[in-house]
């Protein structure tokens, strides 16, 4: 059989492997637009390739109801990921919390052994090959690529197009208005694991200051999503995963209308600061010294002047009640939002192809049979940490085994 695929990112390259490995006189033809194929995996993790996470299941995900991707998480998760990410010649290592990163450290390696492994599997490749037009010819889907005229048909079509996040690197999602044609809908896509834009003296005050917060974006009182994590402070607002996990719940239209609250001294650190105070109080221990055991100098300083303290001030000087309304603060910093920094600055994107119109199981569209879907193109976001490659290689995994088989 002959198999088109459009996007060769993860998605697209780990469903061409599956259809290859199901039956080796498959015809895989890849098209990416870029003039090298996995752009965007190539400048995963910072360059290290944050591949999988061995928390990821189907409820590390945003946007849908966990049980919607149980489907695919019960045929695919991060554990059989890496079994064969190593069979490929990738083996991995997992920091403490899960996170999986390929042994070398580095995403161009695993892109160039990815390529390797496909051009041996005998998958053809056209990069700089942007597909503008997907036509029927019977039940056979013909490609019309820019600047080239048409392909030969292909039995089955896999879309790995990807979302509108990070243009620089060539996501470009004009191929969706293509899929009208069978009756599929795109959601509006909506830039999410960004930094966010904010004003106000803390951020001159913290600047590169780094720190473990509970993050939580309210709209109104309305709160509409948190998240634990590092949040950094930058002269033009926020970042870190703690930040970017939530910022797709910010809109562009109304930016102003939400505010981030962050809590400086979530779970354990509380009852920690509440244990060295009343260890200290009304002694002459410096109260200073209280917060620097758990946060960061700067962030401390910066509290001392909200507080209108003398950084030599001791415990002495502070009563039950002060230190009570000092923990308030720390566990309340409401900072107001000017947006999130867009698409130019969005590792991922929530909306896409609406699950609803996919199989699961198959990755096969519920509108048009031949044709499948994987990756960042469906509506599924997950957070940083190696979530969102989990998603595109397993439903990429899926959607060539089913369309091969
Ligand atoms: C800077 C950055 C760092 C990231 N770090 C991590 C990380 O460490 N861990 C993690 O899990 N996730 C990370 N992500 C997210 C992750 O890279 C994406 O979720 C993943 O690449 C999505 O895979 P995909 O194959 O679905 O789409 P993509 O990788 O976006 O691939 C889609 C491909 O389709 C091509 N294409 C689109 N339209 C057409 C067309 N009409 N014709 C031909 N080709 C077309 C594009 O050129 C593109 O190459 C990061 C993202 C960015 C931007």
């Amino acid at each position: 059989m002959n198999f088109g695929i459009i996007g060769a990112g993860p998605a697209g390259i780990f469903s061409a492997l599956m259809i290859k490995e199901q039956n080796p006189d498959n015809s895989v033809t890849l098209f990416d637009g870029n003039q090298k194929i996995g752009r965007k995996l190539f400048a995963t993790g910072n360059g290290r390739c944050n591949i999988t996470n061995m928390k990821a299941g189907p409820e590390s995900y945003y946007s849908v109801k966990p049980e919607d991707l149980s489907p695919v998480f019960n045929q695919l998760g991060p554990e059989s990921i890496r079994s064969y990410l190593y069979e490929l010649g990738i083996p991995t290592v997992q920091t403490e919390d899960g996170w999986v990163y390929p042994q070398s450290f580095s995403a161009a390696n695993v892109v160039q052994i990815l390529t390797d492994t496909l051009l041996h599997a005998g998958a053809e490749i056209h990069s700089g090959a942007r597909v503008n037009r997907i036509t029927m010819s019977g039940s056979k889907f013909v490609l019309g690529i820019d600047g080239a005229g048409n392909t030969k048909p292909f039995d089955r079509l896999i879309l790995t197009s990807g979302s509108r996040a990070f243009p620089q690197l060539g996501a470009n999602t004009s191929i969706l208005s293509e899929l009208f044609q069978f009756g599929h809908r795109d959601l509006p896509f909506v830039p999410a694991l960004a930094p966010i834009n904010a004003k106000g003296d803390i951020f001159k005050a913290l600047q590169g200051t780094r720190v473990d917060a509970d993050v939580t974006v309210l709209k109104g009182k309305t709160e509409l999503g948190s998240s634990f994590g590092n949040v950094i402070f930058n002269d033009y607002g926020l970042n870190g995963p703690g930040v970017m996990n939530v910022s797709h719940h910010i809109s562009d239209k109304d930016a102003k209308d939400y505010m981030i609250r962050l809590n400086f001294i979530p779970g354990n650190l509380k009852r920690e600061l509440d244990d060295f105070f009343y260890r200290h109080i009304n002694r002459d221990y410096p109260y200073r010294s209280i917060y620097l055991s758990v946060l960061p100098g700067k962030l401390v300083e910066f509290f001392f002047k909200i507080w209108k303290l003398d950084w030599e001030t001791s415990c002495r000087r502070i009563d039950s009640r002060t230190f009570r309304i000092h923990l308030k603060r720390l566990e309340n910093g409401l900072i107001p939002v000017e947006g999130n920094r867009g698409f130019n600055f969005a590792q991922a994107a929530a909306g896409g192809i609406p699950l609803a119109e996919v199989d699961l199981q198959t990755m096969q569209s519920r509108k048009q049979k031949g044709l499948y879907f994987a990756g960042e193109v469906l509506d599924v976001l997950g957070p940083c940490g190696g979530y969102n490659l989990t998603w595109a290689i397993a439903t990429g995994m899926v959607a060539g085994q089913s369309a091969a088989s």
